[in-house]
């Protein structure tokens, strides 16, 4: 992995700015939940997925097509959340948070309004210590009903996969967000006006290909917001933000943790 590469004079613009900021945004992608051994999904098609794209596996077609390898491909997936543990980097987020918002209020004149959007379905920001999590792809450990999109938290477990509704006798179905299918229009509604007032805009560990997530970071841009990213990589986004922390997450937000905090 490689290491951070950023200078110091950066870090203590941030600092001055995030010092001041009204309104906090991050959002976040898969590349904050690598350093949690949870795979991007570009990452994730080795091995035993090595023959599938997430197209033939995270669409609504996909399901119909072969509702039991959509759903043992997610038995897996559900597995490592499981298994996995916040790493650093969402740790730091959670601190970010608790320092910007009314905790810290002891310390701080004032109180920072801080939202964290996320495209990731593990639920480890939540688990991490964050509050202020909108959820704009659902969430892994939840199920529902593929028909109706009823949600179920418990069925009678079968030989065979997926599942039957305990309502309508259809097939249950993670709650995710499939390529192709609408966002939840409230969590949508509520990232894009975070987005619009934020007046510095995190985009972490995201590709930015995936819509209308990507236009995230634009409408902040729009709003005016300084906008932060931090990837290993160069992402569409690179060119309009006005800063690269260049470096894994899980070693980039510790360091700017640790700067503010100092
Ligand atoms: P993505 O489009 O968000 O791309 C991953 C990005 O993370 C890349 O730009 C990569 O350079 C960057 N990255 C890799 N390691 C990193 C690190 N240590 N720190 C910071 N950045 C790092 O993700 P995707 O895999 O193409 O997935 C698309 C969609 O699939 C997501 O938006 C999400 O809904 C879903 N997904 C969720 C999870 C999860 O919940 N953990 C995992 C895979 C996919």
């Amino acid at each position: 992995m490689t290491e951070p590469t950023f200078s110091l004079s950066i870090l203590a613009d941030l600092i001055k700015i995030l010092q001041t900021a009204k309104n906090v945004v991050v959002l976040t992608g898969a590349g904050i939940s690598a350093e949690s051994n949870i795979p991007t999904f570009r990452d994730a098609q080795t091995g035993l997925w090595a023959k599938y794209s997430p197209e033939e596996l995270a669409t609504p077609q996909a399901f119909r097509r072969n509702p039991r390898l959509v759903w043992e491909w997610y038995a897996w997936r559900r597995a490592l959340v499981a298994q996995a543990q916040p790493n650093p980097g969402h740790l730091a987020l959670a601190q970010l948070e608790a320092y910007l918002t009314k905790d810290a209020l002891r310390t701080r004149h004032y109180a920072t309004g801080f939202t964290l959007i996320t495209q990731n379905v593990d639920g480890l920001h939540q688990r991490a210590g964050n509050r202020s999590v909108i959820e704009l792809h659902g969430n892994i450990n939840r199920t529902k009903c593929f028909d109706e999109g009823v949600i179920v938290d418990s069925w009678q477990p079968t030989e065979d996969v997926p599942p039957p509704c305990p309502y309508c006798g259809g097939y249950l179905r993670p709650d995710v967000v499939w390529f192709g299918e609408t966002l939840p229009p409230q969590a949508l509604a509520a990232a894009f006006e975070a987005a619009d007032q934020g007046d510095v805009f995190f985009s972490i560990g995201t590709s930015g290909l995936v819509q209308p997530a990507a236009s995230l970071a634009y409408q902040a841009i729009q709003g005016g917001a300084v906008v932060v990213e931090i990837n290993p990589d160069v992402t569409p986004l690179t060119n309009s933000a006005t800063y690269l922390l260049q470096g894994p997450a899980g070693q980039v937000l510790p360091i700017l943790m640790r700067a503010l905090s100092e």
